[in-house]
């Protein structure tokens, strides 16, 4: 038999403060940068415990954040767990609603809000019923102007707490760390909660040679933000690894991000494909150098393959697509080349490589279609199915946890295929929703705001493929007989904007007869997003 000794991120902080207390974080705010060392940071994520037990924040209570990526962020990744608290990345781009709604259902007794992100949650303040102290993280000496109560500075709240204090290593590592919501196909989002094993397990999978190598050596820079999947656990790896990390901070822009990789020779950095195409066009200036990364992972969507193409040829930066979800931490397949598949040409290389990959050493996946398991042909399609240890079990308090979770596997709604190497390619998705910029909307929501319309019929809301978003909405509309002709697309798009955020109304409004139905009278959407690419293509 083996010792047995928990798994938790507390650890991590010891380790870290052991061996790595030169190390730096270089953290963008909205007043410039700041540099700590992993000594100085593991002296304010103790302080940060102290201070929250000071709050009377107990183990088991959850504490959220509302933050970009940056040093304080990162004080909480590990200072909440630290007391045996649960770290709540709140999404910030959710609708106020969807705010409102999974503070109120985790039950947030506190949250870490960033000064310039308070207006959002002053909106929804009056919904919320669980939150005792409003922790505000900014660089001014000074509380912003706020008409919440229970506001605290997180600096001089933390200055006054104790910087040794003693993090909770002694727990069971099965006790939930943290948690983040997903959107659902529609309504409210769904809680996905980690467990301190499940992060130190990722986070060993994040190290291996295979997946993402994260190693001392680096310069690791999340652009992926802190509250979407823990920023694919790159902070939590890149502390326990000693790696030093760049969190890039509050609305980056492409030519903050050229000009971090360079001054600070970032070596690997993660994010959506939206952002890659972004840096792209800001690399294609030819004016920074770029030559210190050896990885640029990709994941969130869909990976074009001429994208991959433009990192790697013209501009000489590795480039690594990868797949996962919040419901598995969330590493679940890297595309790379097998050892023997190095002599392909160049085409067929980047054919494989722009696939979504196989799974990581830790997770098991299979495919099943009407009949069973597909064949590993790279043809037959069905469903995408996982397991392993840091895949979620079920949603938070969440009666749609049976639809994904059955049979001791996760349904993740992904349509794929897979080829003789094991590689998945993803061609299709059964949940109703569209990503775009790595967020999602709801296209059934939409649909049913449209539906509210007197002189709607029916809506059908489909994704079309992007340049820039990946995914953006379009709304098909059948108006009532005697409506036809009678409303513009104008009145229904000017419907919808005051009951949506910003990004989630449709592209475009197309008026049509009909909208291609299944034989139970349910959306065709295939056949309709079909129809949408012939019509745009005669047009254009
Ligand atoms: P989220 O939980 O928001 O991270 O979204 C997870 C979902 O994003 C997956 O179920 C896929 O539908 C999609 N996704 C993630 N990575 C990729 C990828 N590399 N290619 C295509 N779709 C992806």
């Amino acid at each position: 038999m083996m010792m047995n000794i928990p798994l938790t991120l507390s650890a991590m902080v010891e380790h870290a403060e052991k061996y790595f207390s030169k190390k730096e974080i270089v953290s963008r705010t909205a007043s410039g940068i700041t540099r700590l060392t992993y000594g100085e940071s593991g002296k304010r994520i103790r302080r940060l415990s102290s201070a929250l037990t000071m709050l009377g924040m107990k183990q088991g209570d959850r504490i959220g954040t509302f933050a970009w990526n940056h040093h304080r962020h990162l004080e909480a990744y590990f200072g909440i767990p630290g007391i045996g608290g649960i770290l709540h990345t709140i999404n910030i781009r959710l609708s106020p609603n969807h705010i409102s709604y999974i503070i109120n259902h985790a039950k947030d007794k506190a949250l870490l809000i960033d000064a310039e992100l308070l207006p959002l949650i002053e909106k929804v303040k009056d919904e919320l019923t669980t939150v005792e102290a409003f922790i505000i993280m900014t660089d001014e000496k000074t509380l912003p102007e706020t008409t919440i109560e229970n506001v605290y500075h997180y600096e001089q709240l933390i200055e006054q707490a104790d910087d040794r204090f003693e993090l909770l290593t002694n727990i069971d590592e099965n006790a939930p760390a943290g948690m983040c919501y997903t959107s659902a196909t529609t309504g409210n989002p769904k809680g996905v909660v980690y467990t301190h094993r499940a992060i130190v397990l990722h986070c060993m999978a994040l190290g291996l040679a295979d997946s993402a190598a994260i190693s001392e050596s680096d310069v690791a820079m999340p652009v992926v933000p802190m509250f979407h999947v823990n920023a694919w656990g790159l902070p939590f790896a890149a502390l326990w690894f000693g790696t030093t990390q760049v969190l890039p901070g509050p609305m980056v822009t492409p030519t903050i991000l050229a000009e971090l990789i360079e001054q600070e020779g970032v070596t690997i950095t993660g994010g959506v494909p939206t952002i890659w195409m972004a840096l792209l066009k800001e690399l294609d200036t030819g004016k920074y150098d770029t030559s210190s990364l050896r990885a640029v992972l990709c994941g969130g969507a869909a990976a074009p393959k001429g994208m991959i193409r433009a990192f790697e040829s013209k501009h000489k930066i590795p480039f690594i697509h990868a797949y996962g979800m919040t419901e598995t931490s969330p590493l679940v397949t890297f595309s790379r080349l097998k050892s023997y598949q190095s002599d392909l040409e160049e085409e067929d290389r980047l054919e494989v490589r722009s696939k979504q990959g196989y799974v990581v050493p830790g997770v098991d996946m299979k495919v099943m279609g009407p009949n069973g398991d597909v064949k590993w042909d790279g043809k037959e399609m069905g469903e995408l199915l996982l397991r392993g240890n840091w895949v979620a079990d079920e949603y938070y308090q969440d009666e749609r946890t049976d639809e994904a979770f059955r049979d001791g596997w996760l349904h993740t709604g992904d349509v794929v295929t897979i080829d003789e190497e094991g590689s998945i390619k993803i061609v299709d998705r059964t949940k109703d929703l569209i990503k775009s910029g790595g967020e999602w909307i709801s296209s059934v929501d939409i649909e049913n705001a449209l539906m509210t319309h007197n002189s709607v019929f029916e809506a059908s809301v489909v994704a079309i493929p992007h340049d820039e978003w990946q995914e953006r909405p379009i709304a098909c509309v059948v108006l009532k007989d005697e409506m036809k002709g009678k409303v513009t697309k104008e009145e229904l798009l000017a419907f919808l904007k005051p009951q949506f955020v910003k990004w989630w109304i449709p592209d475009d409004i197309v008026f049509m007869d009909e909208i291609p139905k299944t034989s139970v009278g349910k959306f065709l959407k295939r056949a309709l997003r079909e129809q949408l690419k012939k019509q745009m293509n005669t047009t254009t």
